[in-house]
């Protein structure tokens, strides 16, 4: 049988990319809806005929612990409340995929590991683009170091914030502005091309545009990660600036760029040697399915709790480099994966 997944919170991406993409997997399905708002809990279970037995609001969400139809729960909320409701899913026995950044707190990634290791069940973040050709191509050719050791990384992803989701510039829910939102992809792409964990940060926030949207959270952050073998990465995310999302990496024998890079589709790659010619893949599709046979051949997933927890460190190190002006020290950040 195909594996049931929950999906807790009904928004903008659980409705316009992950149920979408549900519909098109070999090895899971979507079979349970956890919102807080009946009507929309209607509107699903027709469009996507979900039982009633399989739809859980807020308060009834632990009740799922005898719910065989439900084997996984992926968690679409807002930043801050990803640690909640994964803990108790993990209590309520359930395999995990929380969305990115995994949590707004060191603390609340630990316990988010804790409960899925006591549970014994599986962790992992939703990390699409880790089952991504494009960004399989660019991990391949700099941890390979097909091109010599990469010297200079390039990483920019940015849009112009419309207050549409007002929870993302709510420090309280968002845990920070677009760095938590679209630079951690910036990040996650420097790490897992050039295959390391930065030794050091720099960093400086944008401007603040004026009209008062970003009162609590930054607008736009610039930063620089350093790794062991003096390598660099400059990278840049903003709220207030449509980019054209880009990753470059440059090395002595030649380089490699993903331009667009960060999206849903549409990305397109070449290097020095000429175009890559890779074909757009459904990413949610892949890292479901990916998941999914993690669960049901006990592997282990690429992108586990563990890797999110590395990257809430780094970007919690990055505003710490922003606030102080300083160069900030990564080297307490553990490395506890084998990949990157
Ligand atoms: P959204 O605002 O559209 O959806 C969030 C949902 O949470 C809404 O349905 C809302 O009703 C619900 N919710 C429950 N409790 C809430 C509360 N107290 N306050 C506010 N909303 C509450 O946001 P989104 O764009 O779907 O983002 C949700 C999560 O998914 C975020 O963590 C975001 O970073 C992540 N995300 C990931 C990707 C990706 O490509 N991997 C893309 C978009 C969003």
């Amino acid at each position: 049988r195909k594996l049931g997944v929950a999906l807790v919170g009904l928004g903008k991406y659980s409705g316009g990319q992950l149920a979408p993409a549900l519909q098109q997997i070999r090895l899971c399905q979507l079979t349970g809806i956890v919102t807080g708002t009946p009507a929309k809990a209607r509107q699903w279970q027709q469009q996507y005929g979900i039982a009633a037995k399989n739809t859980y609001d807020y308060q009834t969400f632990d009740r799922m612990a005898d719910n065989p139809a439900i084997d996984i729960v992926y968690i679409v909320l807002p930043n801050a409340l990803h640690a909640e409701y994964a803990v108790r899913a993990a209590r309520a026995g359930k395999h995990v995929i929380c969305e990115k950044p995994m949590a707004t707190t060191v603390a609340d990634a630990q316990r988010m590991i804790q409960a899925s290791r006591q549970a014994g069940k599986k962790l992992s973040i939703g990390y699409r683009l880790h089952f991504e050709p494009h960004h399989r191509e660019m991990m391949r050719l700099g941890q390979q170091q097909v091109l010599g050791p990469v010297r200079h990384l390039w990483a920019d992803n940015g849009f112009r914030f419309n207050n549409d989701t007002p929870w993302r510039v709510d420090r309280q829910l968002s845990g920070g502005g677009p760095l938590m939102d679209m630079g951690i992809y910036c990040l996650q792409g420097a790490l897992y091309t050039k295959g390391q964990v930065p030794v050091s940060v720099t960093a400086s926030f944008a401007p603040k545009p004026a009209g008062g949207l970003f009162k609590e959270v930054e607008a736009g952050v610039d930063w620089q990660l350093q790794f062991a073998d003096g390598a660099v990465a400059d990278c840049r995310t903003s709220y207030a600036e449509n980019m054209q999302s880009r990753l470059r990496a440059e090395a002595a024998k030649g380089w490699a760029e993903l331009q667009p890079a960060f999206g849903y589709g549409g990305l397109r790659g070449s290097t020095s040697q000429g175009p890559m010619n890779i074909q757009n893949v459904n990413q949610q599709a892949a890292q479901m399915d990916d998941f999914a046979d993690c669960v049901l051949n006990n592997k282990p997933t690429r992108v586990p709790g563990e890797m999110g927890l590395r990257d809430v460190e780094l970007l919690l190190a990055i505003y710490r480099a922003a606030e102080t002006g300083q160069k900030i020290s990564t080297r307490d950040v553990k490395d506890v994966l084998d990949r990157v």
